[in-house]
């Protein structure tokens, strides 16, 4: 890519999410040119921080990369620090002024990227006080960042994106899900739109059912006041799952293109498969992880009430009622506490159903793309035991190449690159989010009126027994164990 001027405007800049991902994507970015003589970053936040100390923090950011250390001075060289608090319009005029003076200093045009890494509750403000304190400008593009949580219902969400978009249109407006970021969540595309092998099957004469599973080895830590308000459901199906769920089962695009990938995407999402209140406690689970291991319960944990029923697991079954995939199950979980972290998704193909070989013996066809902690692609497939006989056994095909020289670049990299050149195909756009949280709502509201009960599950397991009944019910079983 070619150099990018951008003045970044960093609402957060002293946040967690700043220190562990933006400042060190945008190094990234440095090290390979696409940022160079004519960016500069201004963080804010309320703090009274100068500039030499951003900068440090900048630096400590960093500090593991193994970078030449001039290289690192002179990046953390191009940050800047405003203290800020959001409501005072005053703060804005010397951020206007600022932005003013970087942007000849390091002549930018005009460019600039604004980076909402603080409380979703400030977003109206910081957007109505960007455009009636001049600090869009009329030169370069005016773009503005958003993070999760958007919304916590599709009410409030709704909200939200109106507080936004009067300011900047959705062109404009990226809201972030950082797993359309990861390299082998972009893969879906990828296999399944550039191989004919599996575009023939990729439907439901041939898949029997989808197994998303997004497991955190982690209890809620330090956010627990926030997990607290969301629960699993929200904090990680809404958005994440959902928009897997969306890149496995959308029809073709017509191109790719950000318009038409994002029209395939929406549709699919709605085409989700809406329950009754009576259905959601049949075909979802919720449970929270209970003092076990050594560790203790979700109850015990700081800052969570002591009767609190925010649930840290849920498992489901869902349909998406398109033209491929109806009658497909697709089985979701997501929790705290499980196992270890895991992103993967196993995608289970039909059983044969002649009898050329004696069917019990045959293993599914079984195409596992993990995501987290290591890309990787397997088939599973048949293949006859060596020697006499005909003996069948279980092979996986390893679809990954693997090259030790190519780093896999952070999700936070890829998607402050897109960022700057203005595609937004992986970014959530307004409908997709609008269509997923209704879709959660419905299973929420049965929730709240009772309809389905919270199960517990021990520290370090894959989640409560009624998540494995969910899917014995059907036959089948989860291929990932843990
Ligand atoms: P944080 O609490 O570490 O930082 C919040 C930032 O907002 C700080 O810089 C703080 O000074 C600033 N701030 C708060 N009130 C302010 C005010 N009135 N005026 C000016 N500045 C103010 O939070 P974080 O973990 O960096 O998260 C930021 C956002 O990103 C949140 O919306 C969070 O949900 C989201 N997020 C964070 C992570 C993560 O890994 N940390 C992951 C996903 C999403």
């Amino acid at each position: 890519e070619t150099e990018q001027k951008a003045l970044f405007i960093i609402f957060g800049g002293t946040g967690d999410l700043a220190k562990r991902k933006l400042y060190p994507s945008l190094f990234q970015l440095y090290k390979k040119g696409i940022l160079k003589d004519n960016f500069a970053v201004i963080g804010t936040a309320r703090r009274p921080w100068t500039d030499e100390h951003l900068q440090e923090v900048v630096k400590d950011s960093i500090i593991n990369d193994g970078a030449p250390r001039d290289q690192i001075d002179e990046f953390a060289g191009h940050f800047y620090y405003q203290s800020h608090n959001v409501n005072d319009t005053e703060h804005y005029v010397t951020l206007r002024k600022l932005a003013e003076k970087l942007d000849s200093k390091y002549q930018i045009k005009g460019n600039r990227l604004f980076y909402l890494a603080m409380s979703p509750r400030f977003f109206g403000t910081i957007a109505k006080h960007l455009k009636s304190q001049n600090i869009v400008t009329d030169e370069g593009y005016n773009r503005v960042i958003v993070e999760k949580p958007f919304g916590r219902d599709f009410e409030s969400a709704k909200e939200l994106n109106d507080s936004i978009s009067k300011y900047f249109p959705e062109e404009s407006f990226f809201r972030i899900d950082h797993y359309l970021g990861k390299e082998m969540i972009q893969n879906i595309m990828a296999l399944r739109f550039s191989n004919n092998l599996f575009r023939a099957v990729w439907n439901n004469r041939y898949i029997d059912n989808i197994q998303i599973t997004l497991s955190e080895a982690l209890g809620v830590e330090e956010r627990a006041g926030y997990y607290e308000t969301a629960g699993a459901l929200r904090d990680m199906v809404q958005n994440h799952i959902l928009q897997i769920v969306s890149l496995l089962t959308m029809n073709m695009p017509a191109s790719y293109s950000e318009s038409d990938i994002r029209r395939e995407k929406i549709y699919a999402l709605k085409s989700l498969k809406k329950y009754s209140p009576a259905k959601v406690a049949e075909n979802f689970v919720r449970a929270q992880y209970i003092a076990s291991d050594g560790r203790v319960g979700y109850l015990q944990e700081n800052e969570i009430a002591d009767d609190s029923t925010t649930e840290t697991f849920v498992a489901g079954k869902l349909f998406v009622n398109n033209e491929n995939f109806s009658g497909v199950p697709i089985y979701i979980r997501t929790g705290k506490r499980l196992t270890r972290k895991t992103t993967r998704i196993d995608i289970s193909f039909k059983e044969m159903e002649t009898s050329f070989f004696d069917s019990k013996k045959l293993g599914r066809n079984i195409l596992t793309i993990n995501v987290e902690p290591e890309g990787q692609v397997f088939l599973q497939t048949n293949i006859k035991k060596i020697g006499q006989g005909f003996d069948l056994e279980p092979s996986r095909m390893n679809l990954q190449l693997n090259n030790e020289h190519e780093v896999v670049p952070e999700a936070y990299e890829k998607l402050l690159l897109d960022a700057l050149l203005g595609d937004a195909t992986n970014f959530a756009h307004w409908e997709e989010v609008a269509f997923a949280w209704k879709f959660v709502d419905s299973i929420r509201e049965a929730w709240d009126a009772g309809n389905g009960k919270l199960s517990e599950y021990e520290c370090g397991s894959m989640g409560p027994k009624e998540s494995e009944v969910l899917l014995e019910h059907d036959g089948n079983h989860w291929v990932f164990t843990g």
